[in-house]
């Protein structure tokens, strides 16, 4: 007898890709029903494009049909869909946490973006977003190594400066302001990604420290700062 199991081809496939987070999710939502692990899910690949996109994974050796109508994912094909998966789910939260986008264009960037998250840098993207758990549908983020790593330390690593305590420290993560005009005048007052800040009040006003000056700005402007706590 021989060995059946085919070659895995490490070539990227975005339409195989797409079906695979849909496979992938697929597990999930049965699992959601009962809690219960499962080998296979009924799929049904209802457009030519979900049907290619099937072909080519089982081609790949990612999935295999089960006689009755289910899908089941191999090894391999498990392990790129939580790949995929973390991704996908990472870019929503770049989107919405750092972009402060909302609503459908979430779907439509995250895809797009998900691309552009090479591994490597999605440990980055974790870690600057503070290691998330669930996307901002709710869904569960598998966790990188960088996660596991993180389990150590306490908190996240980035905070919004309306979160911090009198007396933290850190360097400015990042800029969310919705408004060009508080974005400008946080760039004019010297506010930059990398530079060195410390709270010193909350109120009335937030008081922070960058280099040898103090600015007091009101907790709409405050909120757009993220900072990368020291520890
Ligand atoms: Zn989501
Ligand atoms: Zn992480």
């Amino acid at each position: 007898m021989t060995s059946a199991t085919p070659a895995v081809h490490q070539v990227s496939d975005e339409r195989g890709d797409e079906v695979l987070e849909q496979i992938w999710e697929a597990f999930e939502a049965a699992r959601a029903k009962d809690g219960r692990e499962r080998d296979e899910v009924p799929f049904a690949a209802g457009s030519a494009e979900v049907r290619e996109g099937l072909e080519r994974l089982i081609a790949s050796g990612q999935v295999t049909l089960s006689g009755t109508g289910g899908v089941r994912l191999t090894a391999p094909g498990r392990e790129a869909a939580i790949r995929l998966i973390r991704r996908h789910r990472l870019a929503e939260r770049l989107l919405v946490d750092v972009l402060d986008l909302t609503g459908e264009i979430i779907e439509e960037y995250a895809c797009r973006v998900e691309h552009l998250v090479h591994q490597g840098l999605e440990d980055g993207i974790c870690t600057l977003l503070g290691h998330p758990e669930v996307c901002p549908h709710g869904k569960p983020i598998p966790p990188g190594a960088c996660c596991r790593a993180a389990k150590h330390e306490v908190g996240q690593l980035v905070v919004k400066l309306v979160e911090m305590r009198p007396g933290q420290k850190g360097s400015i993560a990042y800029l969310n302001a919705q408004d060009q005009t508080r974005l400008n005048k946080l760039l004019a007052m010297g506010i930059l990604p990398g530079a060195e800040l410390e709270l010193k009040r909350r109120s009335p006003s937030f008081v922070f420290q960058v280099g040898y000056s103090q600015f007091a700005v009101d907790e709409h402007v405050a909120a757009a700062v993220f900072v990368r706590l020291e520890r």
